[in-house]
């Protein structure tokens, strides 16, 4: 290919133009070339008024121009045009601004039209619409490329500039090497591009973007794959003295998914290579109890290990289980957040720089400044979502080569796991341990509750135990107070006599943590609270959760909040309660939560109903931009492009040899054009 030439060679782009192309990130007639179009408009049929209906109001037809008239509009006069098509159907041709059209749509005259009909009492009317002479001009017969647009542009400028840089770039080069074309049956890149904008049929513009999806798949899974390909040797590792003590003192075996998650950390921590992995499995399914086992081995070479949790809360429940579970195998605990200050501060960071301390757990005052440790070797992040890349890389900083195991009961569709986590190791548990029963989910009108507070009644009598959740509505946490405050006291006559508290996340720690402990201890049989319950709370006999204004929630979330119950052998159940006016979404997310208690299967369509622009979060959103391939509906072609990249690391990491010296052409291509959109 040419050294791509400037945008503006193209004729009819003017330095106007060009400024708009820029908005849309055009500023070559190589961008221009890469640029997809939205949508086809397939005009290759002729289209008449009749056939015009809800969902394809379009019409692309002859007409002939049998009367004008006007009609009187707030600027004045509106010229109205009367026309038939081919059928004799009239179409009202509403000319607003177009006075000037009178002289030329003359009366008995002939035009092509293309436009969208609206049918107003019976009578078709047109009033932004394209009208030409010709067939051609109007683009019967073909496919035509529908472009997003910015500022001034029209799809005609898009549509010459696109067909310029076709003819100025060619004959446009292969992108990949020559067997793939053939192996993966892919169109040459040349043809691939042609297709992309003027395709001849709507099959071979998909083809043409299967192709252009699966090589910027490719480059994209190559450069991770190479940036984090990890040259360690395997190696074959055993439990640890300490990790066997553990596994000896449980009173229950590990499920398989367990086991193996253990035996990948393990060999990844004795692999001489600092480990980034990725554990996810869904709420309850035993992750942190994995942690630990691989923190003891950790412990036994001799290093110490950082446990980080998002919420005091947690770091404070994660420290005591630590505590009761560890007691046995010696390992040194220590407990650090914002609020442990002064004099116990200063013994504990001694205790943590001199080495003194094998495993402390808190929460991001973890990476304080003054934090300093003797020997960091692994850190472990529960709920890696709430934390930014930054932090947990902050925390890793503070320990050379240090081992990040990251965790998430929010698991990570797989596109996106083969995709923007293309540079972790993954390990997934995704059976529950033994003897769960799954949470029965009940979706209840909001003028419809009475019953459900029946059942939960029935429960208390049971000794089991409640918790009544609200959505968090504005930061200041006024009116969710307002809306808590409320609710408990309707409860309490609604359960006169039943223990309650009411929990949010304005009370000051210390009385979280006693409400939470008397909740545990059987104290309470209820609490009402806004989403501090979200993250990891554990407690056993936890049957029911009502979950207020469930449309408020995001699927994670609502999953996550089912997930504080079922956690023992106990029949539970989850309410989720509706206001009557939902949108679809909602409707959409709320019929999920009722189908499915499978954490993996409600990410996927988590991915599908928001689109993987949330999902992702602090991820680098630059790899979610992809011209072509979509990460929610291409998995198989995701799959494809990463077994292939895969291969390619595994027999020619340096993109060395002749046949993948195009690869390494088009990853130094997309370095450069990375860089010129940043800046
Ligand atoms: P997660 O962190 O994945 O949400 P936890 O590690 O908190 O899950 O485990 C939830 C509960 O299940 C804990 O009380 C834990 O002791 C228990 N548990 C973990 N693994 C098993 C197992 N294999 N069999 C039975 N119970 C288990
Ligand atoms: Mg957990």
């Amino acid at each position: 290919m040419k050294a791509s030439g400037r945008i503006t060679e193209a004729p009819g782009i003017g330095a106007v133009a060009a400024q708009d192309l820029a908005a849309l990130g055009i500023a070559t007639l190589g961008d221009m070339l890469r640029f997809a179009p939205r949508a086809y408009d397939d005009r290759r049929e002729e289209r008449r008024a009749r056939m015009a209906g809800v969902d394809d109001p379009s019409i692309a037809c002859r007409i002939t121009v049998i009367g004008h008239s006007d009609f009187p509009t707030r600027n004045g006069r509106t010229l109205k045009v009367a026309a038939v098509d081919d059928d004799g159907t009239r179409i009202e041709l509403l000319c607003f601004n177009r006075y000037f059209l009178k002289s030329q749509l003359s009366i008995g005259s002939e035009w092509y039209i293309h436009g969208k009909v609206q049918r107003i009492r019976g009578i078709y009317q047109i009033s932004s619409f394209e009208v030409k002479r010709t067939r051609e001009e109007i683009g019967l017969g073909r496919i035509l490329p529908v472009y997003p647009l910015s500022g001034r542009l029209s799809e005609k400028m898009m549509r010459s500039a696109a067909s310029y840089a076709l003819q100025a770039l060619s004959p446009i080069p292969d992108e990949l090497p020559d067997g793939m074309y053939r192996r993966l049956g892919l169109m040459r890149h040349e043809e691939a591009y042609r297709a992309l904008h003027f395709p001849e049929s709507m099959d071979e513009a998909a083809a043409a973007l299967r192709t252009l999806g699966f090589t910027e798949l490719l480059m994209m899974e190559l450069s991770l794959l190479r940036k984090g390909a990890r040259t360690g040797r395997r190696v074959r590792s055993r439990p640890s003295r300490r990790e066997r003590l553990l596994l000896s003192s449980l009173p229950f075996t590990l499920t398989g998914d367990q086991l193996r998650a253990a035996d990948e950390i393990r060999e990844d921590l004795d692999s001489g290579m600092p480990m980034n992995r990725l554990l996810q499995g869904d709420v309850g399914s035993g992750k942190t109890l994995v942690a630990w086992l691989s923190a003891l081995h950790a412990i036994d070479s001799g290093a110490q290990v950082a446990f980080m949790a998002p919420t005091e809360l947690l770091a404070r429940q994660h420290a005591d289980g630590a505590a009761a579970l560890l007691e046995g195998t010696g390992v040194r605990i220590a407990f650090i957040t914002g609020s442990v200050k002064g004099e116990q501060r200063r013994l504990l960071l001694e205790s943590l720089s001199n080495g003194e301390t094998d495993l402390v757990i808190g929460t991001h005052a973890l990476f304080s400044e003054d934090v300093s440790f003797r020997n960091l070797r692994y850190a472990i992040i529960d709920e890696q979502h709430r934390f930014g890349v930054q932090q947990r890389e902050a925390l890793s900083h503070k320990g050379e080569g240090c081992s990040i195991l990251s965790m998430s009961a929010t698991p990570i569709p797989r596109s996106l796991a083969l995709t923007l986590y293309a540079g972790y190791s993954v390990s997934t548990i995704r059976t529950m341990p033994k003897g769960r029963i799954p949470i029965r989910t009940y979706l209840v009108r909001e003028d419809n509750r009475e019953s459900m507070y029946r059942a939960v009644g029935v429960e208390f009598t049971r000794g089991h135990q409640a918790y009544f959740v609200y959505p968090r509505i504005d930061d200041e946490g006024e009116s969710d107070l307002r809306d808590v405050t409320r609710m408990f006291d309707f409860l309490q006559k609604e359960y006169p006599g039943v223990p309650s508290a009411l929990i949010h996340s304005r009370l000051p720690d210390d009385e979280k943590m006693e409400i939470l402990h008397a909740f545990r201890d059987r104290k309470l049989s209820y609490l009402v609270a806004t989403s501090v319950v979200e993250v990891g709370i554990d407690i056993p006999d936890a049957t029911c959760m009502v979950i207020e204004h469930a449309e408020r929630f995001g699927l994670a979330a609502l999953h996550q909040l089912r997930g504080r119950v079922g956690r023992s052998t106990l029949p539970s159940y989850c309410f989720l309660v509706y206001g009557r006016s939902l949108t679809e979404e909602a409707k959409a997310r709320l019929s999920v939560m009722k189908e499915t208690n499978d954490g993996f299967l409600i990410a996927e369509k988590d991915l599908q109903i928001r689109g993987p622009g949330d999902i992702s979060g602090d991820r680098q959103s630059g790899f979610l931009h992809l011209k072509f391939a979509s990460l929610t509906s291409d998995l198989e072609l995701i799959e494809l492009a990463r077994s292939e990249a895969e291969k390619l690391v595994r027999e020619d990491i340096g993109l060395l040899k002749a046949e993948n010296a195009v690869l390494r052409r088009e990853m130094a291509r997309m370095q450069e054009s990375g860089k010129r959109s940043e800046g």
